[in-house]
């Protein structure tokens, strides 16, 4: 199944977090990596601290959505990410975005992620690996670009 990933980082070398795991996705059994966007510098959203690096991956995976989330918390820890309190800031968090289409509301899990329409720092590099996504029950990225703009979103290099 296609899936994207949202990575964040605003603890630590957030830079080399970041990257660390987009190689440690690559390396999941039964998943490639299709396409990574570049990284961003953003300004916290619903979170507070240093400036965050983000970045959004296209995977193909064979996991189901809940065994996907628990590899993708596992990196999390592997980066000894800790949740003092909601939207602390973090050495690393990865947050699965789409799961091909479907729709998911259970207590552990929602795809689409809820809040990802509202976050110019998922829109900005999911946009830039796929400009024309539908987000399913949502809309157009497109149509949300414009809506995020006042959020600071930088893309490195
Ligand atoms: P936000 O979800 O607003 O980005 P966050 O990423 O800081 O906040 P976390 O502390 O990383 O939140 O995750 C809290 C819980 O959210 C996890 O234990 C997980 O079960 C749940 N969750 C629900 N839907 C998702 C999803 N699509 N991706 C990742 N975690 C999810
Ligand atoms: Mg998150
Ligand atoms: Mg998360």
């Amino acid at each position: 199944m296609i899936a994207y990933v949202g990575i964040g980082a605003n603890l630590g070398d957030a830079q080399a977090s970041v990257l660390d795991a987009l190689r440690r996705l690559a390396l999941l059994d039964g998943t490639a990596v299709i396409e990574t966007s570049g990284l961003y510098r953003t300004a916290p959203v619903d979170s507070s601290g240093p400036d965050y690096i983000n970045a959004v991956a296209c995977i193909d995976t064979t996991f189901d959505p809940y065994q996907l989330l628990a590899v993708l918390q596992e990196i999390e820890q592997a980066h000894g990410r800790e949740r003092p309190y909601r939207n602390a800031p973090r050495t690393l968090d990865l947050d699965l975005l789409l799961y091909g289409e479907q729709h998911i509301a259970t207590e552990s899990l929602t795809v689409p992620h809820p809040r990802m329409h509202e976050r110019g720092f998922v829109l900005a590099p999911l946009a830039e690996i796929a400009p024309d996504l539908v987000i399913p029950g949502v809309g157009p990225i497109r149509d949300y670009l414009p809506l995020v703009a006042s959020q600071a979103v930088d893309k490195i290099g």
